[in-house]
């Protein structure tokens, strides 16, 4: 029987940060076996309970640009003063295995990755809080960052999701297992998609050819 077959997608998640979209991508990862995650380069320093390697690899400004000279990275981009970018070499090698990755990359990584060689591959999702009293509420409980740093990010917000009409799915993060729930139903279509699914059409004329000799 002829083999199908299942081309990786990249699965793009972009929010505002404190929409919930650090707790949805560790579900998937967690209850999604074929995910795994893309851990990208940043310049920023690393926050208390972060892992060098596993939340991102945490490099110089030096060796980010060099980096970025030797076309070592998929998208990059500017955040928050910080520079972020997503490693080209992991990402290629899991596509080509069939894997899925997931990207926490904000809408400037999404474009890139739109407009990139793998944009058939791309499936974006915006994630919204339910507003913007929720959002507060939600930065501020996250511990880890000072009042100042949640004023600057209530007020970057907004230019964050003045871009949710650029993606495929749009997504109000009202409770985190419907979200995840939600998240996980358009990663199973979107792996059915035809285009995805290698040698389908000789699957399809094998079990033809049976069926027509009667
Ligand atoms: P944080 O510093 O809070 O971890 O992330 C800040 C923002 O940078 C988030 O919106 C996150 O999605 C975005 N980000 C993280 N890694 C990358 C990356 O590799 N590329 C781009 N374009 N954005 C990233």
């Amino acid at each position: 029987m002829a083999d199908v077959r299942r081309r990786g997608l990249l699965l793009v998640l972009s929010s505002p940060s404190g929409a919930g979209k650090t707790s949805i991508s560790r579900r998937l990862l967690a209850e999604e076996s074929n995910l795994t995650m893309s851990v990208s380069v940043t310049t920023r320093p690393m926050r208390p309970g972060e892992k060098d390697g596993a939340d991102y690899h945490f490099i110089d400004g030096g060796r980010f640009s060099a980096m970025v000279a030797a076309g070592e990275l998929l998208e990059h981009a500017t955040v928050f003063d910080n520079s972020y970018g997503t490693p080209r070499a992991p990402v290629e090698s899991a596509l080509a295995g069939g894997a899925d990755i997931l990207f926490d990359i904000d809408w400037q990584g999404a474009r890139q990755l739109r407009d990139s060689a793998l944009q058939n591959d791309v499936v974006s999702v915006f994630i919204l809080p339910p507003s913007a009293q929720e959002l507060h509420r939600r930065l501020v409980s996250r511990a880890s960052d000072p009042e100042e740093v949640v004023r600057n990010r209530m007020a970057k917000a907004s230019g964050e999701m003045e871009h949710w009409d650029a993606y495929d799915y749009v997504l109000v993060n009202h409770e985190l297992d419907a979200s995840v729930a939600a998240v996980r139903a358009i990663l199973t279509a979107e792996r059915l998609r035809k285009d995805r699914q290698i040698g389908m059409g000789r699957f399809v004329d094998a079990i033809r050819a049976v069926l027509d000799r009667g």
